[in-house]
């Protein structure tokens, strides 16, 4: 089995006066996993269900291993699809549930039973062929709408929040499932989320969405660590952002009370109030008590006060009062004793130019 290529060319979706989705053009290559990460509202399903051909494009074209599918019905694209809420046939057995592609394409009673079997096998579901969905468990079920998708072979397999019904380690391990099946079958995927953490687990690339248009889209660790925008930063994760002026230098800031921060790149972004912001992310960020050393060069440092204390299991978040009413997040490894700081402590917290970046007014 060989994943579909996909290239969308400046879509677009209007619904009266609302713009749902507007000139977004995407490749995907065959064989990845592509996510489209992005809040409520900016565009995403909407994008899903264009290229599914369950919502006709207002302009712009969308092809599919080349070929021009913009005008075909759903049923004509080939394509697999998993939906939120898993969309099972209650009075069909789950062996029926997955054999209804199968029988809709008119494959015979030889063939559909093979591919069944290889279906269930891949979900890891053999043995439960005959319960019917409502006997099923919410991963079992999402399971079944899985093996749907996939038992005709179909090269690009669209998923609409496909987990979102799900408890946390259970999604986590559907991750995992999922991504494993789509290596094996070396299908492409295009995958709609608003998690971020299921985006960068699953991901080839991520696509960041806002306002209907595409905001960023890169590797997973590329938009986490080099977001281009302030939106694409704070949407992925936790994330500082020290106001202040840019100064002579490449990434050089002055905080209010003059400091000086430095960052090893610069963009720019209309979305900031001020005239420059330096974004550090909280786990980049390491104290230490004021007065046992520490501070190197290259190495941005600001003194400040423990503010806050929050205990999150793996992680110990520190708010630090930096002045200027600008309240720092640190995320520290939960380590040994001796490294946990506790509310009205002085500390300096220090990080690297290399793990900041600056962002300017335009
Ligand atoms: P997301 O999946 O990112 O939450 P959607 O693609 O569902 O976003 O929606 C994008 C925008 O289009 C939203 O403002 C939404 O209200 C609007 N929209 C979506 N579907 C319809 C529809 N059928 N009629 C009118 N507006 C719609």
């Amino acid at each position: 089995m060989r994943g579909g290529s996909i290239r969308l060319e400046g879509i677009r979706k209007d619904y009266g006066n609302t713009t749902a989705v507007s000139d977004v053009t995407l490749d995907i290559p065959s064989g990845q996993f592509v996510s489209l990460l992005g809040p409520s509202g900016s565009g995403k399903t909407t994008t899903l269900m264009m290229i599914a051909g369950f919502v006709p494009v207002t302009k712009g074209a969308i092809l599919i291993d080349e070929a021009n599918v913009s005008g075909l019905p759903p049923q004509r694209r080939n394509l697999g699809v998993v939906f939120q809420n898993y969309a099972l046939f209650p009075h069909l057995s789950v062996a029926e549930n997955i054999a209804f592609p199968l029988r809709v394409r008119k494959h015979s009673a030889a063939e559909i039973d093979e591919r069944v079997k290889w279906a269930l096998d891949m979900v890891r579901l053999s043995g439960l062929e005959k319960r019917l969905p409502g006997a099923l468990s919410g991963g079992q079920q999402q399971r079944v709408a899985l093996a749907r998708a996939i038992v005709y072979h179909p090269p690009v397999v669209l998923m609409d929040e496909p987990l979102g019904a799900l408890d946390k380690n259970l999604r986590y391990q559907m991750q995992v499932e999922i991504k494993e099946i789509q290596q094996r079958l070396g299908m492409t995927v295009v995958y709609v989320t608003h998690d971020q953490e299921e985006a960068m687990n699953m991901s080839d690339v991520i696509v960041i969405m806002n306002h209907g248009r595409i905001e960023q889209l890169g590797e997973p660790r590329r938009v986490y660590e080099e977001p281009s925008s302030i939106f694409t930063g704070n949407f992925l994760g936790e994330a500082n952002l020290i106001r202040g002026k840019p100064v002579e230098g490449e990434g050089v800031m002055s905080t209010a009370d003059g400091r000086r921060l430095s960052a090893a790149r610069t963009f720019s972004d209309a979305t900031l109030s001020e005239a420059a912001g330096h974004f550090v992310r909280p786990e980049k960020i390491s104290l230490s008590r004021q007065g046992a050393g520490g501070e190197e060069s290259g190495t941005n440092a600001l003194h400040g006060s423990v503010s806050r204390v929050s205990f999150l299991g793996n992680v110990i978040r520190y708010g630090i009062d930096i002045g200027e009413d600008t309240l720092l997040t640190a995320d520290c490894h939960n380590g040994t004793q001796e490294d946990v700081f506790s509310e009205g402590d002085a500390v300096v917290a220090t990080w690297r130019s290399a793990d900041s970046l600056m962002f300017r007014h335009v």
